[in-house]
């Protein structure tokens, strides 16, 4: 029996890992779950996988998940601590799938205990990734990629050299709105971003997606896994989603991960690594597919990409800075107060902003330092916010 725990149990990804545990109950031993808002989701995840402890993140929570799971034995927290808690808990393997930053400090305890952890959390890397792959190295413990553009990758390079890596090129749908005309996406609605043509996934990812602020994340997050430079990431728009990734060697040679957009090949994958087990998803039609398309990804229509080279290339804090810079935009987006192209304006002033003051973005790599860098972060996004509504 493998003891697994579930950061963020209650989303698109936790759903998602909560249906595979759940078909195979005599593989596995589920010690933590934990969850936000959705209390009812939790608590009936916990009961039917005999989970030993339920964790919502909002301390107000609290009662409504005591009293859901009175008299099942199984333990409930509340609260920043004990998610960190929660991600400390013995597991064998552990999945971090809280959307945010929320979700570093959680899996670095993770991986303090062993864990091996299967990050979804790809803001994890991008605003810490020196700092979770040192803390991997310190415990022995293992990072395996769960976002579908690196599992792919990462499965390309089974047997492979990566010195003998030319390039890594990841695929983006292009999101909701990659065939709207550029004047247009000006006034492009929540709702409107909210769709996403290939993938169900969380609303924020989704918004991310069609703004690329999603690839752009995934851009960095390639660079931090895999160690390559930047100028080796290509990103590539692939409108059907069923390549996700290839990789490119010194001979030509381009190997291509092909599948179905469905979540669960990934999750699956790093929950049965280093074996491959049957998986519910579908298989491909090749002839009904008929055919796959590929264009460049146009840099007006998605500025975030190059805002993610810029971060790249400065290092240091700076992702941390992008990624807080970039959680607030959409929190403003998502709250109506500020246009679809606003975000990426948003997050290059606050990027500008810390340049005054390199120091902040030059400082060690700690976790105190990432939090304080990602709150610094926030506040300036909510003050250019202002000031651009001003
Ligand atoms: P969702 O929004 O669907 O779920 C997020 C999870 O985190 C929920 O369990 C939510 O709880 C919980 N949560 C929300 N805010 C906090 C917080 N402040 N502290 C602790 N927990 C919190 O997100 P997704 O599942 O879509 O994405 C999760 C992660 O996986 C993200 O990093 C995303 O980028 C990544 N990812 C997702 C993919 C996908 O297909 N969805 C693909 C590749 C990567 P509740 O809902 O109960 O409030
Ligand atoms: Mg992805």
């Amino acid at each position: 029996m493998r003891r697994v725990s579930i950061l963020g149990a209650t989303g698109s990804i936790g759903q998602n890992t909560v249906d595979l545990i759940a078909r195979n109950p005599d593989r596995f031993q589920v010690v933590a779950l934990t969850g936000g808002a959705n209390i009812d989701q939790l608590a009936a995840d916990a009961r039917a996988l005999k989970a030993q402890l339920a964790v919502t993140a909002h301390a107000g929570h609290y009662q409504a998940l005591r009293a859901a799971l009175s008299g099942t034995g199984i333990e409930a927290a509340a609260g920043p601590e004990a998610l960190i808690e929660a991600g400390a808990r013995p597991a064998d393997w552990v999945m971090s799938a809280i959307v945010g930053a929320a979700g570093l400090a959680p899996g670095l305890r993770a991986l303090e205990q062993g864990a091996t952890l299967a990050l979804a959390n790809k803001e994890s890397l991008v605003c810490a990734g020196r700092l979770v792959l040192d803390t991997a190295q310190r415990h022995a413990a293992r990072l395996l990629p769960v976002d579908s553009e690196h599992s792919a990758v990462f499965q390309a390079l089974i047997g492979e050299d990566i010195s003998a890596v030319e390039r890594i090129v990841i695929t983006a749908s292009g999101g909701a709105f990659r065939d709207w005309p550029l004047e247009a996406l000006k006034e492009a609605t929540l709702e409107q971003a909210s769709s996403h043509p290939n993938w169900a996934m969380g609303q924020r990812i989704t918004i991310d997606s069609a703004s690329m602020f999603n690839k752009a994340l995934e851009v960095i997050e390639t660079k931090e896994y895999f160690g390559i430079s930047p100028e080796q990431i290509e990103v590539i728009v692939h409108p059907e989603s069923i390549i996700h990734a290839m990789v490119g060697f010194r001979d030509g040679a381009l190997m291509a991960h092909l599948g179905a957009p469905d979540m669960r090949h990934a999750i699956g994958y790093a929950l049965n690594w280093p074996d491959r087990r049957h998986l519910p998803v579908a298989r491909l039609d090749l002839a009904q597919l008929a055919q796959l398309n590929f264009r460049a990804p146009d840099a007006a229509r998605y500025p975030a990409l190059a805002l993610a080279r810029q971060v790249m290339r400065r290092g240091g804090l700076s992702g941390a800075v992008f990624n807080a810079a970039k959680e607030r935009a959409l929190d403003h987006f998502i709250a109506g107060r500020i246009g679809f192209l606003e975000m990426a304006a948003t997050v290059e002033a606050v990027l500008d902003r810390f340049e005054t003051d390199p120091g902040l973005i030059d400082a060690p790599m700690t976790l105190d330092n990432v939090t304080q860098t990602d709150h610094l972060a926030r506040i300036r996004a909510d003050e250019t916010i202002g000031a651009r509504a001003g």
